[in-house]
């Protein structure tokens, strides 16, 4: 739920960051875009500005160019006067002024023309012209005769001086008026020429957030795309390559084309641990295990989690020195392993393929490599090569997998019977229910060929029911040959988990009408450690119902003294390894005889399973061993068989 929390949590945060970013990219290109549409407007302004600004220049040139013109007009009118009265009227002077009269009309009619100069001012100074005009043809008129002219001087004078002041008034006022003109297009520029600079600005530093955070974004999406790549290629909780990883490897190494092995690595009691000591312990393990690949591997080595308990390496390495690799890891790997202060031993089967010989591509090698360690599960682990004639075509797991849950189904699982005997009277006592698979095309396969892919895949709780179905019936039909014997059947470890269990045995007793008494569960010793709360509430309830409970393998497993105090079963099954090489190691009799005395204390009963000869039987009995069972009293039996055992054994078992 945390770790959901804390996921979620992140995930709103990297959206947030998201949503954030592509407002302030949005924000940032609508400025940009702003920022260029004014500094656009402020150049189409300006050049207009510009363009104005000439055209009035060019206005006001021209009207004081034409005052200038007229100004010049006038004074060579009125000196031309002048020098006509100067001289008393000489005829000569005379064509001069005449030449001179009017001239500046044709400018004045121009300027009227354009509207170029106010109206009422052009009127008053056309009205002084043509009075000058006028008065200076009436001095002509007056003057004709030689007459005196001084007295005209002054009337000339006078009348000049108000058209020459006006015309130059006027080429002045338009002058100021250009000035101020000027001066107002300069304040303007200045204006805009701020604004395109501070736009300018604004836009350089929007369009530098924009690529900031266009930049940032694009970081990120690289980041979360390698991200993503990580997570789609690698196991979250080993931090190894996954299987995807794998198939990647395997692709690159084929097409490199030098020889390299695929070791395909498979915990062999990791199972039990999670089934006992809970998924965290499981999970603890595995990390271990991972760290455990990763210490012993070298330069070019590649090491992924496939998935549940099993890893693959790939090796550029021949056959024979993967070979001397996978015992090297398996060394490694089983060094015991500390859980729940507890000190677990683990083991693995490796199945090793290589390249070229086994394989042509990924998925071939891959195939082989599996079958080779399904070879070396089927061996009890340690490392196999693949080898084609052990290759059937069909024993791939998963294979097996779906094959058996069809083989269930048709009833092909066939129940075999090992008898036990009493160790003291050598009569038979009990039988032990061990399950076969009649294959259709492989023939009879032993429970190791079948068990742990069985337990893998959850198929194990189908097994366990048709074996106690069928075991409960068979004890009810010798029952009725008038042979009581109770049977002992294997009980995985996650039944004990399982809170349901104790009434699936119930049920099935009460089906069979078998009393509780006759049936013992046989269970390994650390499938008791566990989760201890819920395996010693099943174990409880099963105990008040009358059934026996036996801790099978004992000797083995990772089992504490202390658990027996707390939650006793009703008997101990020493492991057959002890007791196969007893007669031959003294180390082997110590533990069995240790195994006794403690059941012996603990008044609990105790079984010594893998009797293989007489000697073993004998010195069992010396030890004060209460049951035996073993190919010295039987091997595993049909049900037909084992009853025939029986009738036979109304005796006492001797040598042989
Ligand atoms: P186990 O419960 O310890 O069963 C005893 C195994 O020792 C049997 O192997 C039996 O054939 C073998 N054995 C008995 N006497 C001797 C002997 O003198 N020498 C030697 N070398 N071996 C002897 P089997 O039938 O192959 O079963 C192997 C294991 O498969 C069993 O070990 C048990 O853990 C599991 N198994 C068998 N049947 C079932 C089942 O119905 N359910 C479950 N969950 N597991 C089963
Ligand atoms: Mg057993
Ligand atoms: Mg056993």
């Amino acid at each position: 739920m945390k770790v959901n929390g804390a996921g979620d949590r992140s995930a709103r945060g990297r959206w947030a960051r998201l949503l954030h970013a592509r407002a302030t990219a949005r924000s940032a290109i609508a400025g940009t875009a702003a920022g260029i549409v004014i500094l656009a407007a402020s150049a189409v302004l300006a050049s207009t500005g510009t363009a104005d600004t000439t055209e009035e220049v060019r206005r006001v040139q021209t009207i004081t160019q034409t005052m200038n013109k007229i100004s010049v007009q006038i004074n060579s009118e009125d000196a031309a006067l002048r020098g006509y009265l100067a001289t008393g009227g000489t005829e000569y002077r005379r064509a001069e002024l005449v030449g001179k009269l009017g001239a500046a009309r044709a400018d004045l009619d121009w300027l009227q023309r354009t509207n170029a100069v106010d109206r009422a001012e052009l009127d008053a100074i056309r009205g002084s012209y043509e009075n000058y005009n006028r008065i200076v043809l009436d001095i002509m008129a007056h003057t004709d005769d030689g007459a005196n002219v001084s007295g005209y001087t002054d009337l000339a004078s006078l009348t000049f001086a108000p058209l020459r002041d006006s015309v130059l008034a006027i080429g002045d006022h338009h002058q100021q008026e250009l000035s101020a003109y000027l001066t107002e297009v300069n304040r303007r520029a200045d204006l805009l020429q701020v604004v395109a600079v501070a736009t300018i600005c604004v836009v350089l530093a929007l369009f530098a957030l924009c690529a900031w955070v266009l930049i940032g974004y694009q970081r990120r999406a690289e980041r979360q795309a390698a991200q993503r790549l990580h997570e789609a290629t690698h196991d979250s909780l080993t931090g190894l390559g996954n299987r995807a990883k794998l198939h990647h490897e395997l692709d690159a190494a084929v097409r490199r084309g030098l020889p390299f092995s695929l070791l395909l690595i498979d915990l062999d009691r990791f199972k039990e641990v999670n089934d006992t000591l809970g998924h965290h312990a499981g999970d603890e393990l595995l990390v271990e295990v991972a760290h455990r690949l990763g210490d012993d591997r070298r330069a070019g080595d590649v090491v992924v989690r496939l998935g549940g308990d099993e890893f693959a390496l790939v090796l550029p390495a021949a056959p024979d020195q993967a070979q001397q690799a996978g015992h090297r890891i398996l060394d490694a790997l089983r060094r015991p392993i500390s859980l729940n202060d507890l000190l677990v031993d683990i083991d693995a089967s490796i199945g090793v393929a290589s390249y070229p010989g086994d394989g042509h591509d990924a998925e071939q090698l891959l195939q082989h490599a599996d079958v080779a360690m399904y070879d070396a599960k089927r061996r009890h682990g340690g490392v196999a090569a693949y080898d084609p004639a052990l290759d059937t075509g069909d024993t791939s797991r998963l294979s097996l997998q779906s094959e058996l849950r069809q083989g269930i189904g048709r009833g092909e699982l066939v129940v075999y019977y090992q008898p036990k005997i009493d160790v003291a009277s050598r009569r038979p006592c009990g039988a032990e229910a061990l399950v076969r698979w009649q294959h259709p095309t492989r023939g009879l396969l032993g429970p190791d060929a079948f068990i742990p892919p069985a337990e893998e895949s959850g198929l194990i709780d189908l097994v366990t029911a048709d074996v106690l179905n069928q075991a409960l019936a068979q004890l009810g039909r010798w029952a009725a040959l008038g042979h009581e014997l109770p049977v002992s059947v294997n009980i995985p470890a996650r039944s004990l988990t399982d809170e349901a269990f104790p009434g699936v045995i119930t049920d099935a007793l009460a089906r069979h009408r078998v009393p509780p008494r006759l049936l013992t569960l046989e269970i390994t010793e650390s499938a008791v450690v566990t989760d201890m709360e819920r395996a010693g509430e099943v174990l409880r309830r099963l105990r008040e119902r009358g059934v026996n409970i036996s801790i099978d393998d004992f000797g083995t497993g990772y089992s504490s003294i202390a658990h027996l105090r707390d939650m006793p079963p009703h008997e101990l099954k020493i492991d057959r390894s002890f007791v196969m090489k007893m007669s031959e190691d003294t180390r082997d009799e110590t533990i069995v005889r240790a195994i006794v005395d403690l059941a012996k204390n603990l008044r609990l009963r105790v079984v010594a399973e893998g009797v293989e000869n007489e000697d073993a039987l004998r010195a069992l009995g010396d030890l004060g061993c209460d049951e035996a069972q073993g190919y010295h009293i039987s091997r595993p039996l049909p049900a037909a068989e084992l009853t025939a055992w029986l009738d036979r054994s109304g005796m006492a078992i001797t040598a042989g």
